[in-house]
């Protein structure tokens, strides 16, 4: 079994004049695995994904990267922040550029690459996401599909360990959904990390090697799909409904 990436020991947070949003979270997630954050709206997921890469501090409990506690000056962040790539769920908040590559090259130009190293690492992000050939275009102008695309390849243009995405799917058709889903598998198989937070169980069921199930800021339950979602009192608690791939299984 490969080594643990991301830990959490019994982390908390509350917003400035809000609710407690995370309520005493731990977990562990290994190298390579595919992991779904389920739960409804307010669950606490997006609270909990902007903590990988540091940009929410817990209050209480430590959040540990590769095995060290995360560190919260800027140079730690820094260096987090190029393992820890973070995909927006609104790709028009996350692409700033007037063109795609100009986007794109964004985090390779702010780690210092050279000109060389730059082009590199553009050309090689638009490839992963099949964008090629796209560089001049206008990220504004393009599907919402192409967009999610462009962000990611800004992501990837950094080279990260780990993806996080929050509701990766928001906003695209049903194809669209599927082919993101596909390219997220296909970043795994190059050796990514990949972490989601989504409310569609029909879509983190077949994906997921482990789904950690959350409510009100807690976890309800974590385990490989067929056993989070197999436990119906956790499935109920959460307010979701059962996969029906699961479901037929049952019957
Ligand atoms: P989810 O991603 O599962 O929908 P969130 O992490 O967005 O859940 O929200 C968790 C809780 O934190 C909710 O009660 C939400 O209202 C609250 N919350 C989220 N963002 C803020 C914020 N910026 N200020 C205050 N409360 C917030």
């Amino acid at each position: 079994m490969s080594s643990i990436i991301l830990e959490a020991r019994d982390i908390r947070y509350r917003y400035p004049r809000g609710m407690e949003a995370i309520c005493g979270i731990s977990f562990h997630i290994r190298k390579k695995e595919k992991i779904a954050l389920v739960g409804p709206n307010g669950a606490g997921k997006s609270t909990l994904l902007t903590m990988f890469n540091g940009m929410i501090r817990p209050d209480s409990g430590i959040l540990l990267f590769d095995n060290s506690p995360v560190q919260y000056d800027t140079a730690s962040l820094r260096m987090l922040r190029k393992r820890v790539g973070f995909v927006l769920q609104n790709p028009d908040r996350q692409i700033i550029a007037p063109t795609v590559y100009q986007d794109v090259a964004f985090g390779p130009v702010n780690l210092g690459y050279s000109p060389v190293e730059i082009k590199e690492a553009v050309t090689r992000a638009l490839r992963q996401v099949g964008l090629e050939g796209f560089e001049r275009r206008t990220p504004h102008q393009l599907s919402g599909g192409e967009k999610k695309r462009v962000a990611i390849a800004g992501v990837l243009a950094m080279n990260p360990d780990v993806l996080v995405f929050d509701e990766p799917t928001s906003g695209l058709d049903p194809s669209g959904s599927e082919d993101i889903m596909e390219l997220l598998d296909e970043l795994n198989h190059d050796g990514k990390t990949i972490i989601i937070s989504t409310h569609d169980v029909e879509l983190a069921y077949p994906w997921a090697d482990r789904a950690i199930l959350m409510t009100d800021g807690k976890i309800l339950h974590e385990d490989i799909p067929e056993v989070a979602f197999g436990n119906l009192h956790s499935v109920r608690m959460a307010h979701l409904s059962l996969p029906t791939l699961l479901e037929l299984h049952m019957e």
